[in-house]
């Protein structure tokens, strides 16, 4: 069958399942087929009862059944409970209001029991099911509400079968035994079904090579490309000291390194591609300021992108400080005089630096003379965007600020195409931000002390929850709704709740009253995690803090210890996973955004700290699940080798990476 056929040409996908998967993402047959699974359980050894740990997911074989229960508590939860033994001993299978459950249970021993450890209370198997074989390696993907794992796996299979053959293999043989890959057809098959651990490693490590080489192809020609380019050779000597007299600090060493480091870039004729990678508040925007100001100097505009309008609102701020009515902002939300306006003075070039949202990739932005293009928090834009901004002009500098830290090792293979500049440290005057793991029991505790700090030292405080995006809802995790409810219920102070599906101006209107102190506890989603900039603000609290990657949680707790008072970040989490505590751990033992981030790939792997979402699952696939970096590195050899000396067999990556950018890169030709 043909994969770009939709998912309800597949048995037991209805249009009302169809719009579940929608939600996802997920349309045609082979967006299934590339949908990976967020993890993996691993059900392919029996277990013991007495071996497995609290919160522990396993499975047991099956010794010894007793008779099903089934009462009702007190307060009205049915209850099924049936007992199941092996040779270490028992435990108490429980359902709750799951009465229909007694009709799948066996009646006699053999087979397996697969399900949670509980021991808070007995020894209880929570979220069971059953199966008569091993199950072995189980894939667990990410899901919306109405949808579960088996229907997920159900679909997915469906859709293999109908069309795993017309899975067309890229690479030609000799190039796959020289890195020891599998076929592409089977590793997507593995992906989903995997037979063992083994072939699962394989299947990942073809997949994430495969990514990764075509994410080099790209990136490797856009490098050669830009190179080749005749750029802007600004005058950049005896700047400075004007720039200096704007500012209400002086730049510390290593901001003057990176300061340093632009000016030569931009008085160089080549085009300036460079990242900047700095800690939250590590003081980032004062360097894009200087790039600014030089463009001006030399008579060109900058723009300068945020990923939101409450960043690119703090950023017109500081533009107007130094540039006046010169600066301009552009958001989405602006009203249509506003907007024409703005754009009218872009166009004809009395403004000269500019700041605003993603409203300034739009076709109508034109820009007189734009020398200088600078995006804020990278992460959040894919490589399509970097690209199209950059054409706004003929060859301008780019500048990329990225507050996640990213080992060295794999910035050079997500972002091959640019030159990299540190900030290291943090202004004078920081205090670290103190980190606690906070159990569920411990919460009430909790909100005692917040409210406590919040009337005595008369500081303020987010707390955030972890909503993907609007349209996601994840499964058992507290909504920033619910949380706002419950912080209402328990604290006496004023609490406010801002969140995606606000109105630009609704969100601007909450952020202004918190910044000016109205609000004293401010809940949101992960709108917040970037780059806001509130001094007061020295209470952090992140719910279902396990959901959230390592950087992520850094970057989030970034947002407070801004000012003079000393700041609190709580990691709420009801999470007993061994793993996962340990890793959270990690956080209350250092605020090095740059160690977080190699313990991170260390212990888990690119994919945690590239964030699927952000980079774009569709640009950077399954290379952000793979578990080694060793294989990236390895891709990323041999994509800048096949770029060197094509051999025959090649062209099918080849064309792969063109298909995959083109909409956004029509003028990269890949050779
Ligand atoms: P980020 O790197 O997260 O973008 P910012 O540029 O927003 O960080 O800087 C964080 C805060 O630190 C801002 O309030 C900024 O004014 C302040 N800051 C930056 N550099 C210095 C410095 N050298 N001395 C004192 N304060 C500074
Ligand atoms: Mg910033």
């Amino acid at each position: 069958m043909d994969p770009s056929k939709p998912l309800t040409s597949i048995k037991g996908v209805g249009p009302g399942r169809a719009e579940q998967f929608a939600r996802l993402g997920l349309f045609s047959l082979s967006d299934l087929l590339e949908f990976m699974p967020r993890g993996y359980l691993d059900y392919s050894k029996e277990r013991l009862i007495a071996d497995i740990d609290d919160g522990e997911t396993a499975a047991v074989r099956i010794g010894f059944i007793g008779p099903v229960r089934v009462f009702r508590t007190k307060s009205g939860i049915t209850v099924s409970t049936v007992s199941v033994g092996d040779a270490s001993g028992n435990m108490t299978v429980t359902w709750f209001n799951q009465p229909y459950i007694s009709r799948i249970v066996p009646k006699e021993p053999g087979g397996y029991v697969v399900g949670t450890m509980d021991r808070r209370s007995g020894v209880r198997f929570l979220g069971a099911s059953f199966s008569k074989t091993l199950p072995g390696v189980v894939p667990v993907y990410p899901l919306v509400k109405g949808l579960n794992q088996g229907t997920v796996r159900k679909a997915v299979r469906a859709a293999l079968d109908a069309c795993a053959d017309s899975i067309e293999e890229t690479m030609p043989a000799s190039r796959r035994e020289k890195y020891g890959l599998i076929g592409l057809k089977d590793a997507v098959c593995a992906v989903h079904f995997p037979e063992s651990a083994e072939m699962l490693e394989k299947a990942r490590r073809r997949l994430a090579f495969e990514d990764a080489a075509v994410l080099t192809l790209v990136l490797e020609t856009l490098r050669g490309e830009r190179k080749a380019e005749r750029g802007i050779a600004f005058r950049t000597s005896g700047l400075l000291g004007e720039f200096l007299s704007y500012l209400p600090f002086e730049p510390t060493e290593a901001q003057y390194a990176v300061m340093n480091e632009l000016a030569l870039d931009m008085a160089s004729p080549k085009p300036m591609s460079r990242l900047i990678q700095g800690d939250v508040g590590s003081g980032k925007t004062v360097l894009a300021l200087y790039a600014m100001f030089i463009a001006a100097k030399n008579g060109y505009q900058s723009v300068l992108m945020a990923p939101t309008e409450i960043l690119a609102e703090q950023h017109f701020a500081q533009l107007s400080r130094i540039f006046g009515e010169k600066a301009a902002c552009l958001t989405g939300h602006m009203s249509a005089r506003e907007k024409a306006a703005v754009l009218e003075a872009i166009a004809n070039g009395s403004v000269t630096a500019v700041t605003g949202t993603h409203a300034l990739i739009e076709s109508g932005v034109e820009f007189s003379k734009l020398g200088v293009v600078i995006t804020d928090e990278q992460h959040r834009f894919g490589v399509r965007q970097r690209a199209a901004i950059g054409k706004k002009a003929e060859a301008p500098d780019t500048v990329i600020m990225s507050a996640t830290p990213i080992p060295r090792t794999l910035s050079l293979i997500l972002y091959g195409d640019l030159d990299i500049s540190i900030v290291r440290g943090m202004p004078p005057g920081r205090k670290p931000a103190v980190t606690k793991l906070v159990g569920e029991h411990k919460r009430i505790d909790m909100y005692r002390y917040i409210e406590k700090l919040i009337r005595d030292e008369g500081v303020q405080a987010y707390a955030v929850c972890p909503m993907i995006g609007d349209n996601e809802e994840l499964e058992d995790v507290r909504s920033a709704e619910a949380l706002f409810d419950e912080l209402k219920k328990n604290l006496s102070v004023r609490v406010e709740l801002l969140h995606g599906r606000l109105k630009a101006k609704e969100k601007e209107a909450l952020m202004e009253r918190f910044r000016r102190g109205e609000i004293d506890l401010l809940v949101s989603t992960t709108v917040i995690e970037v780059g806001v900039d509130v001094p007061n603000a020295c209470i952090m609290v992140i719910e279902s803090a396990e959901r959230f990657g390592l950087a992520q949680l850094h970057q989030l707790r970034g947002r407070v210890g801004r000012g003079e008072k000393q700041s609190y970040c709580f990691l709420l989490t009801a999470s007993r996973s061994k793993t996962a505590l340990e890793r959270l751990k990690l956080l209350t033992e250092t605020n090095d955004g740059f160690l977080i981030a190699e313990k991170d790939l260390e212990t888990r792997g690119p994919g945690e700290l590239i964030g699927m979402r952000q980079h774009g699952i569709s640009e950077f696939g399954a290379a952000a699940l793979a578990m080694d970096l060793d294989t990236l590195r390895e891709a990323r050899e041999f994509a800048v080798e096949l770029l060197a000396s094509p051999q025959e067999g090649d062209e099918k990556l080849i064309q792969k990476a063109r298909r995959k950018y083109e909409h956004s890169l029509e003028n990269v030709v890949i050779n």
